[in-house]
């Protein structure tokens, strides 16, 4: 652990590291579903808490330090040495530029333009940027390869400014645009790639990004006709069923991933043309998820499948990484669509829960699928791993979204320590310190400093976890703590410099009871996080992790500080378990940080003589 803190203090000096704001490329097309909540260039936004660590973290150990001939091998030498070895390149570039944009980091920069550079000269004569020898040409994820080349590269270019890989990532869109279509001559997108062709389709994302870029309608027009193919005989019906009320897992054949990343394609278009019945149809599969198919944890699927409601097994191939990041994605898609809190409550549920859990604490390895019991499978070699260039992608993500700004002022949606400079919509900007040791503990201390005269609101995210959540103002009498009707507790007034906000969350313990697959069986939350027996916590060599019955109201949960082997920050917690004021023969840990030492781990706990 001491290399976690070394890391961990090398990368908080890169963090600080002076740099000039970043000003994103613009747009040359308007939006027309603008954004409520702006996602926010990560320098703006540094963590240092929990979460922070693992930012930090993810960029220090991962993704500086990422074979990138390995990324570049099947570009190379084509083919590629598995199917989709064309993915991994544009996953690194998108997570890798969100991190440089956070941290700052020279040598992850200097990464960044070799393989920027190295991948656009892989590129052929027609455009093609793929893994594939010609005879194999858009079979089964050579589109989806070309999909991850553009988020990549235009993720690069618009945060660093460099435009030279942008002419590549038009030649990808012509190529596109002139192989696929409904027009004589050219080929069904639906079958070129798999899983009832959610996979070639969800190049929708970048293809939006690519026409808002460069303001050329013909990238819209393949947009559109992604949309059409949606609903071809042959294609996987995902706008139609959704808005016929199906469920997410009679859709084209229910594959997780590859939906999702369609859904986020279908936000943006909406993001970029305002049609509704797109937004609807995201919305519904949201809904639907949360409901239905949502472990505790924050992921979905097993097999990689969405499957019936309310089917949880704990073990069966459950949460595959990729699922968790797509799933992330969509809830940030409709946070700033919307600007509504309940998508940030899903957020906080899945990066403190399954995102976390998926990354190994020092942030080299990553887990494929992990499940609610078992050993986590962490590893670091892309061969037949999509997942370990997800992660990163989810991790990297979390200071765009962490606090936010909206049309009445900044918004708060993580309260992992750290600090935010964001500039207000309305002039002038606001700095807002996070104090606290959450979510350890309950009190977050907010100061915040200002220029702007004018009054603004701070949002604060009232979790459902907390049913009693106080939030003072300087040393005032309790702010009123109803919420506005976003989902959040708006405090407006004329901020002055030094003005502090107080917020204390209840963290009371709280015991879910389980049902179909888990019936008789009791999973245990502290705050936001779901908690995991864990052997390194046992006093038996072999720990059978039963409870003595199922009577929630019996079991007294107890925070202690984390041994030092399992200390990888500064608040690391476990919990004593009692049961009638007997204490169990194991504790319980947050669900992200059980299994680091390869240790088994269960979330959910059997009663004992009843399984
Ligand atoms: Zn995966």
């Amino acid at each position: 652990m001491k290399n976690l803190f070394a890391l961990l203090f090398f990368a908080s000096l890169a963090a600080n590291a002076p740099a000039a704001d970043i000003v994103p490329l613009p747009d040359k097309i308007a939006c027309a579903a603008p954004d409520r909540q702006l996602a926010q260039v990560p320098d703006r936004v540094h963590l240092d808490g929990w979460v922070g660590g693992r930012i930090a973290v993810s960029e220090a150990n991962r993704l500086v330090k990422v074979d990138t001939d390995r990324l570049l091998e099947g570009f190379r030498h084509r083919p590629g040495r598995q199917s989709y070895d064309g993915e991994h390149v544009g996953k690194w570039l998108h997570a890798a530029t969100l991190a440089w944009a956070n941290t700052g980091d020279p040598a992850l920069r200097a990464k960044l333009d070799s393989v920027a550079a190295a991948l656009v000269a892989c590129q052929m004569p027609d455009g093609y940027l793929g893994t594939y020898v010609v005879k194999d040409r858009w079979t089964e994820w050579d589109v989806w390869a070309h999909k991850y080349d553009l988020i990549g590269l235009l993720t690069y270019a618009r945060y660093t400014g460099n435009t030279a890989p942008l002419v590549a990532c038009r030649r990808i869109g012509d190529l596109l645009c002139r192989t696929f279509g409904d027009q004589p001559g050219q080929r069904d997108i639906i079958t070129a790639g798999e899983h009832v062709g959610m996979a070639p389709t969800s190049v929708l994302e970048p293809m939006v990004l690519l026409y808002r870029m460069t303001g050329e309608k013909r990238y819209l027009d393949f947009c559109h006709y992604i949309v059409r193919a949606w609903e071809q005989p042959n294609g996987p019906k995902i706008v139609s069923r959704l808005l016929a009320g199906k469920g997410v897992n009679e859709v084209g054949n229910g594959k997780a991933y590859e939906m999702l990343s369609c859904l986020n394609g279908a936000l943006e278009l909406y993001r970029t043309t305002g049609e509704d019945k797109l937004l609807q149809a995201a919305e519904n599969a949201w809904q639907d998820v949360r409901l239905r198919r949502l472990y505790p944890t924050g992921t979905a699927s097993y097999f990689e499948f969405f499957h019936p409601a309310h089917d949880f097994p704990p073990v069966n191939n459950v949460g595959e990484t990729c699922v968790t990041v797509t799933w992330l994605q969509l809830n940030a898609q409709l946070l700033r669509l919307t600007g509504e809190a309940r998508f940030a409550d899903q957020i906080e549920k899945t990066v403190l829960n399954q995102l976390l859990g998926a990354q190994k604490c020092d942030g080299t390895e990553w887990g494929y699928y992990v499940q609610m019991e078992g050993k986590k499978p962490y590893s670091q070699t892309l061969d037949g791993n999509c997942c370990l260039s997800s992660g990163p992608r989810g991790i990297a993500l979390i200071p765009t979204f962490a606090l936010t700004t909206d049309g009445d002022g900044a918004v708060v949606n993580l309260y992992d320590a750290g600090q935010a400079d964001l500039s207000l919509p309305g002039g002038g900007d606001v700095q807002i310190a996070l104090d606290t040791r959450f979510p350890s503990h309950g009190d977050v201390m907010l100061k915040i400093s200002t220029r702007r005269r004018k009054p603004f609101a701070i949002k604060l995210r009232l979790p459902e976890w907390s049913d009693d959540t106080k939030v003072r103002l300087n040393n005032g009498a309790p702010v009123d703590g109803k919420k506005s009707r976003d989902g959040y507790l708006a405090v407006t007034r004329r901020w002055r410099d030094g003005d502090v906000l107080r917020v204390a969350f209840s963290m009371k313990p709280r015991i879910l009871v389980g049902d179909h697959q888990t019936a008789n069986e009791l999973a245990f939350c502290y705050g936001p996080l779901v908690l995991a027996a864990d052997a390194t916590l046992s006093n038996k060599t072999t720990p059978a992790f039963t409870i003595p019955a199922a009577d929630p109201a019996r079991f007294v949960l107890t925070p202690e500080p984390a041994p030092a082997r399992l200390a990888n920050w500064p608040g690391a917690q476990v919990f004593r378990l009692a049961y009638d004021g007997k204490t169990l023969p194991f504790e319980v840990i947050p669900f992200a940080d059980a299994g680091q030492t390869g240790s088994e781990y269960k979330v959910w706990l059997p009663v004992a003589g009843r399984n």
